[in-house]
């Protein structure tokens, strides 16, 4: 029923559905039966008024400028035994309700919506909730995860239509529980959400295959994105945009030199988790990865700053590449994403010998880089580090991360939202890009000597 979301579908929407109980989180209850009936009888009936409507609508929609509903406003309230979270809304929406423990957090699905709401907002919870974020997952879906103070049960979730003034509210009650209580709200959300995936059919994310195999492919990875807006610069900055906005720059000049096939991991403000970045570099056949991040240092480190290059180890190089890696590993919790097992590890002999391969490329690549940066932008001090980022696994893929700089450091924050520093660095990273391929590029050209 997306894209159907007109004044006049808005009102039967409300009028039909009055308010919606739902218990124990997940879906609205309304029993078994009479949900299968629903949805024989009256789903259909009321996708075909709103088709209908649609139709009469369609030039009004076009012109419209957003169909999303809109949250205009959050809140929390009560206390360690009893919270109520509250968003205030212009039109009903099916909210899906799951959880995930380490960290225990409550994860609150809808469809696609607009968040009006202070930057901020949900950074000091109450009672329960600890605080929360919100963003767009993926196409189609926002997510609200809060991180809770304990484990908690979802006692009531119900949606309250506009009246006069007072918008409609999607109200969500919760209550403290036992850990036992809250792993088993967690299986069932689990199964749910799965049920529900595999009724509309998720959009599988196909990939274009690679248009001429001759040209080097080249996937940037912007960081973060959605939800998971990464760091916060002293003046606001987010790394999420600026690092979208790098790739895009970089890009650009990739292709203007018509010799490579590029691709980024995202081309706007949605989550990807750290496996599909890695899945699409490895299903792409990369033959490189770069990583694009701007993060923030912890632990009293105000005054680091400048750029660094970071490739794959086992052990950390140092204190300031293990927090980092740590920090950025951390995008998938952030997200409420269930993490995978890390796989165990393969003894496989040809695939530790590719895996090796893959290593020695990536130091290769980050050489060059650092060498072509050396020349055009500040670095850090030690400007090849590593660590055990889950971004940069890809066995087969050379792979590195860069910290453009650090937007915990006021002089850096400046420079990266500054259009002559980006268009040098990106230069430069271009640079190093021709070096690292220049053998292979020579050895295709097929232009014989005067
Ligand atoms: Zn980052």
């Amino acid at each position: 029923m997306t894209g159907t979301k007109g004044p006049h579908s808005r009102q039967i929407a409300s009028t039909m559905a009055g308010i919606i109980e739902i218990k124990n989180g997940m879906k609205p209850q309304v029993g078994r039966t009479s949900r299968a009936l629903i949805k024989a009888i009256v789903l259909p009936t009321v996708v075909f008024v709103l088709s209908v409507f649609t139709l009469l609508e369609k030039n009004v929609a076009a012109m419209a400028e957003t169909d999303k509903p809109v949250v205009s406003g959050a809140r929390v309230a009560g206390d360690a035994d009893r919270t109520r979270f509250v968003l205030d809304m212009d039109s009903q929406v099916e909210p899906s309700i799951s959880g995930l423990a380490s960290p225990y957090r409550l994860i609150i699905d809808l469809p696609e919506v607009e968040f009006s709401i202070p930057e901020g907002a949900g950074d000091n919870g109450r009672g329960l909730v600890r605080d929360w974020r919100y963003g767009l997952f993926a196409a189609g879906k926002s997510r609200i995860v809060m991180d809770l103070t304990g484990p908690v049960s979802v006692d009531n979730t119900f949606f309250l239509p506009a009246v006069d003034a007072q918008p409609a509210r999607l109200v969500v009650d919760l209550v403290s529980a036992t850990p036992s209580q809250f792993a088993s709200f967690v299986k069932r959300s689990r199964e749910a959400g799965q049920e529900s995936e595999k009724m509309t059919g998720t959009k599988s994310d196909r990939l274009v295959p690679p248009a001429d195999d001759d040209k080097p492919l080249i996937v940037l990875d912007p960081g973060h994105g959605g939800i998971d807006t990464g760091a916060t610069g002293v003046a606001g900055t987010l790394e999420k945009a600026i690092v979208l906005d790098f790739a895009s720059l970089l890009k650009d000049k990739l292709d203007e030199s018509g010799l490579y096939d590029v691709r980024l991991t995202r081309e706007d403000d949605t989550f990807i988790s750290l496996k599909r970045r890695v899945e699409i570099g490895h299903e792409l056949e990369a033959d490189l990865f770069i990583s694009i991040h701007a993060d923030s240092v912890r632990r009293g480190r105000k005054f680091a700053r400048g750029a660094t290059v970071y490739t794959l180890s086992d052990k950390a190089s140092d204190q300031l590449a293990e927090d980092l890696a740590e920090s950025e590993n951390m995008s998938d919790v952030i997200a409420g994403v269930e993490l995978d097992d890390e796989p165990a590890e393969v003894t496989d002999i040809l695939l530790d010998l590719a895996r090796r391969e893959t290593r020695s490329f990536s130091v290769y690549f980050a050489k060059i880089l650092v060498n072509e940066l050396k020349s055009a932008v500040r670095l850090i001090n030690n400007p090849h580090r590593s660590a055990g980022f889950r971004v940069l696994k890809a066995h087969d893929v050379p792979s590195v991360l860069v910290e453009l700089g650090y937007l915990s450091n006021q002089h850096d924050e400046k420079l990266l939202t500054s259009e002559e520093w980006r268009e040098r660095m990106a230069n430069a990273v271009a640079e190093s890009i021709h070096g690292f391929f220049r053998p292979r590029l020579a050895r295709k050209q097929v232009t014989p000597s005067q």
